[in-house]
C-alpha cells in the first residue's frame, strides 16, 4: 500500500511529454471583447486559477491554467468576456 512519503510532490518534470499546465483538458475558453473592458480586475478577483493580469487599457488573459469554468464570464460587470468552444477558431480570441 502507498504511503504519503512514496508520493511525489509537484510537477513531474522527469516526463517531458507531460505538460505541467492544466488547460489541456479544457472544453471551453473565455474570450475578451477589449472594447468593453475597462481594466476593473473583477475577473482577476474571482478567477480561481489566476489567469488575469492588469494590462494597459484592458486586462490580459493567460490561459495555461484556465479550466473553462466560466466564473469570469459570470462576474464581469461589463459583459466583456464570453465563453467559446475550445478550438472553435473564434475570431475574437484574445489571449496569451
Ligand atoms: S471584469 Fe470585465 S471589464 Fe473588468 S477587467 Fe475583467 S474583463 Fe475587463
Ligand atoms: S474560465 Fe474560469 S479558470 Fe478560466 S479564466 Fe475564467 S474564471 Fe479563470
Amino acid at each position: 500500500m502507498l504511503e504519503e512519503r512514496d508520493l511525489k510532490r509537484g510537477p513531474n518534470l522527469a516526463t517531458p511529454l507531460l505538460t505541467t499546465t492544466t488547460a489541456s483538458w479544457r472544453l471551453m475558453r473565455p474570450v475578451l471583447h477589449p472594447e468593453r473592458c475597462n481594466n476593473c480586475l473583477v475577473c482577476w478577483l474571482f478567477c480561481p486559477e489566476g489567469c488575469f493580469e492588469r494590462g494597459t487599457g484592458t486586462v490580459e488573459l493567460h490561459l495555461d491554467f484556465c479550466k473553462g469554468c466560466g466564473i469570469c464570464v459570470a462576474e464581469c460587470p461589463r459583459g466583456a468576456l464570453a465563453l467559446v468552444e475550445e478550438g472553435s477558431g473564434d475570431a475574437r480570441l484574445s489571449e496569451r
